[in-house]
């Protein structure tokens, strides 16, 4: 049975929400469809006030930024991207490419192919987030793809000084200061100052995520559903309360649309989180936002045992999990719906979001039930390929084919069967 010891507050979020995203997204995308260029600038100005001569920079205009960038975070960028390019190395090696002879002669093989231009989106709206720089283009790169654009927005009418480094830095071939649907909707359809990606990559706000899910299919590949984060924590009666309202509310911070669970079999933990999170508000620089979500969309559950804290924890396949609980690999096995997991209190979400060297860009809104994160796969297409260099295997394969295809009333199929079992085995089908 699940006890809520704090739920959404909805009448604080007042009355429901008018905006219409989807239709805001398609009016946008349907613009620079038709009018390119133009309307990606008209709708810069509009939601950016942003319009530079050109939004893409120069290598000149680039290396001047990055000279106003401290010493200290360009060493920190550079650390944690080699985490991140640990990692992803890694991972490209768990791909294999193999070759198989299934029968004498018989060859089947599987390669993995970069995708060839990738567009990368480096949300920037509220905060500098220039961590999506490694997860989005060095993994990109760490695959293989040739060509990475990368754009990000403009922040309060400037140019992001530590994103661009980031992007630089992780390898971006070209740099835009663009953001929200303009810059999704113009990598994707393409403009005359803009060159069309074939797949799009990256986290950002309702907005964005709407732009990538509509473009979809007909003009691009997109990695997965990345929109505002969410957090839900599993705690038992040992995890400290002090440490659980602060990973609750490193997550609330990201925005007033950003949920923030706690799951805990200790009615004492449960309600000292709450006393925690509180105060906690009342010292954090960013609580006029993280008070915002964890009033709104903040909850707290009391459940009987660990067992129906990870079954519940499933239920709402969140974007980041957080077990502090004694024996926190319990929900390696006993969870599945998640889009990364945080085991035990040495680690926290937050690492993951800024350094340790997994990848940040996760699925939300239930997507954990059929996809994982970002992670250099996505940029690679795993192909097929087959060779038959044995005349005699290939007549057999004509006559199995033959019959197989004449199951599905595949005439043409068959026949092309039926010419090999006449070649090599001498078969007598008539075409
Ligand atoms: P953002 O770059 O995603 O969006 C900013 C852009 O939104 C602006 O450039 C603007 O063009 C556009 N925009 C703003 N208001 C608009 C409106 N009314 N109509 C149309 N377009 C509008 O930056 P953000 O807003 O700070 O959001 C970043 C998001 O990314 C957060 O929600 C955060 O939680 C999320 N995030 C998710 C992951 C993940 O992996 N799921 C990782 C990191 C960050």
């Amino acid at each position: 049975m699940v006890i809520k010891l704090k739920q959404p507050n909805t009448s604080s979020a007042g009355p429901a929400p008018t905006i219409d995203t989807p239709a805001i997204v398609r009016g946008v995308i349907n613009d620079i469809r038709a009018n390119g260029d133009a309307a990606v600038r008209q709708y810069s100005e509009k939601f950016d006030k942003w319009s530079p001569a050109s939004f893409k920079l120069s290598q000149e205009e680039i290396q001047e930024i990055i000279s106003s960038v401290p010493k200290q975070i360009i060493d920190d960028i550079k650390q944690v991207q080699e985490n991140v390019r640990t990692f992803a190395r890694a991972q490209k090696d768990s791909i294999k490419e193999f070759e198989l002879e299934i029968r004498p002669g018989v060859h089947l093989g599987q390669k993995n192919v970069p995708i060839n231009s990738v567009g990368a989106y480096i949300p920037g709206g509220r905060y500098p987030l220039l961590a999506s720089a490694h997860m989005t283009i060095l993994t990109a790169k760490v695959a293989g793809c040739p060509h990475v654009t990368a754009c990000t927005p403009p922040i309060a009418g400037k140019i992001p000084a530590n994103t661009v480094a980031a992007m630089y830095l992780a390898g971006a071939d070209d740099i835009y200061i663009l953001g929200g649907v303009q810059a999704v909707a113009a990598m994707a359809i393409g403009t005359v100052t803009m060159k069309k990606v074939n797949f799009i990559a990256g986290p950002g706000n309702a907005f964005v995520a709407e732009a990538k899910r509509q473009l979809f299919g007909e003009e691009i590949g997109i990695d997965l559903p990345a929109g505002p984060t969410e957090i839900l924590i599993v705690a038992d009666e040992h995890a400290d309360p002090f440490i659980v309202a602060t990973d609750l509310l490193s997550q609330a911070e990201h925005g007033p649309d950003s949920p923030a669970v706690l799951i805990t079999n200790s009615i004492t933990v449960g309600e000292k989180t709450i006393s925690e999170v509180d105060r906690l508000l009342k010292i954090l620089p960013t609580a006029d936002i993280a008070s915002v979500s964890w009033d709104k969309l903040g909850e707290v559950n009391i459940v009987s045992d660990l067992d129906e804290a990870y079954k519940l924890a499933d239920e709402y396949a969140y974007e980041h999990v957080q077990i502090l609980t004694q024996n926190p690999r319990d929900a390696l096995v006993k969870m599945s719906n998640y889009g990364a997991l945080f085991l035990g209190q040495n680690t926290c979400v937050s690492y993951g979001d800024k350094c340790i060297g997994t990848n940040h860009v996760l699925p939300t809104r239930g997507a954990a039930r059929y996809t994982g994160g970002l992670w250099v796969g996505k940029f690679l297409r795993t192909v097929t390929y087959q060779e038959v260099t044995n005349d005699k295997e290939s007549g057999e394969l004509g006559r199995l084919c033959g019959r197989s295809a004449r199951a599905e009333n595949f005439e043409g199929h068959a026949r092309s069967g039926d010419a090999r079992a006449n070649k090599y085995l001498g078969d007598r089908f008539e075409w």
